[in-house]
């Protein structure tokens, strides 16, 4: 079954970049409705936990080190096909090869400090959607 929602991370990076309020305008721009929040920072464990299918990547120690080492602001978008959309509209995990006007080619640095999360799918988006949001702050 697909639904209609995905979950985002604008990462440390892009908030220390000043970069929020360009990564929400692209995203509303691009028909996105925000359902859920919040203004937030990953402890080390939480960023252990949201990233655990990459704990034997030789990247995963500075992944958490990176993801947990300033606020971030964690969102639950609604849109249809809002997962491949929101893939779409962010650009490839590599800035370097991310498509003209995607997110990642107009605000990340580099492939570890990438600006933004997007789930890969609908499972996953539920998951993380709910790693951060109770039901009463999804509206
Ligand atoms: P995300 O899951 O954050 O949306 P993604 O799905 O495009 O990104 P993944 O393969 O899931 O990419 O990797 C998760 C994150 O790990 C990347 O977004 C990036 O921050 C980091 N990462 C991926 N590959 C590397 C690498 N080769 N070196 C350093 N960090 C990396
Ligand atoms: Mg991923």
């Amino acid at each position: 079954m697909t639904t209609n929602r995905t979950f985002t991370m604008i990462k440390p990076d892009a908030v220390e970049n000043g970069h929020i309020g360009g990564i929400l305008e692209k995203i509303t721009s691009a028909g996105f409705k925000i359902v859920a929040m919040k203004y937030t920072q990953l402890s080390t464990r939480d960023a252990q936990e949201f990233y655990a299918v990459h704990n034997e990547r030789p990247f995963y120690g500075e992944l958490v080190e990176f993801m947990s080492r300033g606020p971030i602001v964690a969102a639950i978008l609604e849109k249809d096909n809002a997962v491949d959309d929101f893939r779409a509209l962010i650009g490839a995990t590599n800035p370097a090869e991310a498509a003209e006007g995607t997110i990642r080619k107009l605000f990340a640095s580099n492939i570890a400090e990438n600006a933004v999360h997007g789930s890969d799918s609908d499972e996953n988006a539920a998951i993380e959607g709910a790693f951060h949001f109770s039901g009463r702050e999804i509206y």
